[in-house]
């Protein structure tokens, strides 16, 4: 199985984001999308982890799935939320028992009550319980507007700098303009940090759900990039089209500022994905 540092090491990768389905319908609609998906030949694809049992199992589920029953490279996601230490080297030990490289490591988010325990408090230590483990390709999370938690941007970008000197490459969470980028790329440089940041794509199909996903994050949409969006009304094909455009636009800023990689939210459909790559020309013969 490749790790994701060597495909780096290689070229810029693409790779497509997938969260683990809850029922049956949900199943059959990621089933499809990885089947639609496949042939664009991404360099890896990953899967979300919420924290708790019944996330570990899914998570696991669609990991396992992906190594057997497709040639697609899987990365796992796991949050530090809802196990202890000694649970946490267990779920790590199972991915790698399963043969399983590559690792996203994540703070993660509170969860209700009864599941918000937390005995690793960050993603760093996370990194390093994974290094233990026996993980060599290790991803984190990058926050190109700072993390809502955080005080302010320069502290998130000193924190974001320690954990990248621990880990091998980041993740950006969603944003809309190149700029966003370029000033985390140049804080990062600031900060003697040189490692890929790669670029995470949420193409707008629903205007409510990004602004809602952004909220969540702590995240503001660009107001001209809201404008644009809405300019043509409220029809949803509209909006759609509009948020494509947007999308194709800012991958093409990004590949022409020599991005190392772009990392697709799919929220598990197939269909925006496939145009951007058809509009980019990157759709393989
Ligand atoms: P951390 O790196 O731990 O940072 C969290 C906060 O703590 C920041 O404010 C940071 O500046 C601060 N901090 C970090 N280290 C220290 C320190 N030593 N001392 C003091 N402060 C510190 N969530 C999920 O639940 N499941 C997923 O699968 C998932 N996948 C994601 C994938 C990507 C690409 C991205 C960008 C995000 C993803 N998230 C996921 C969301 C993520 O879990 C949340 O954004 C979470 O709130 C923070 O995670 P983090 O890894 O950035 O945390």
């Amino acid at each position: 199985m490749d790790r994701i540092t060597d495909l780096l090491a290689a070229g810029r990768t693409f790779s497509f984001e997938f969260f683990p389905p809850k029922n049956d319908d949900e199943q059959r609609l990621l089933s499809r999308t990885i089947a639609d998906l496949q042939p664009l030949n991404p360099s890896f694809v990953s899967v979300t982890y919420r924290g708790g049992r019944i996330s570990r199992e899914r998570t696991t589920r669609v990991v396992v799935d992906l190594i057997k029953n497709t040639a697609l490279t899987p990365m796992a996601h796991l949050t530090c939320v809802a196990h202890p230490r000694f649970e946490l080297g267990e779920i790590l030990g199972g991915f790698r028992a399963v043969g399983v490289e590559n690792l996203l490591a994540l703070g993660g988010d509170p969860l209700p009550a009864e599941e918000s325990y937390k005995e690793l408090e960050y993603a760093s230590e996370l990194v390093e319980l994974g290094r233990r483990t026996g993980f060599g390709s290790i991803g984190v999370a990058a926050h190109p507007a700072g993390h809502p938690r955080s005080p302010d941007l320069v502290s998130d970008r000193d924190r974001l700098a320690s954990k990248l000197e621990l880990a091998d490459f980041a993740i950006t969470q969603f944003f809309f303009k190149l700029e966003e980028y370029e000033r985390l790329r140049e804080d990062l440089a600031a900060r003697r940090v040189t490692k890929p940041v790669l670029a995470g794509i949420m193409p707008i199909t629903s205007l409510t759900s990004v602004l809602h996903m952004a909220q969540l994050s702590g995240y503001a949409v660009p107001d001209d990039i809201v404008k644009r969006i809405t300019a043509g009304g409220d029809d949803p094909q509209e909006i759609r089209k509009r948020g494509i455009d947007v999308a194709v636009e800012l991958c093409s800023d990004l590949l022409t500022a020599g991005v190392p990689g772009l990392h697709f939210y799919t929220l598990n459909f197939s269909k925006a994905t496939r145009e951007i790559y058809t509009r980019l020309r990157l759709v393989p013969d």
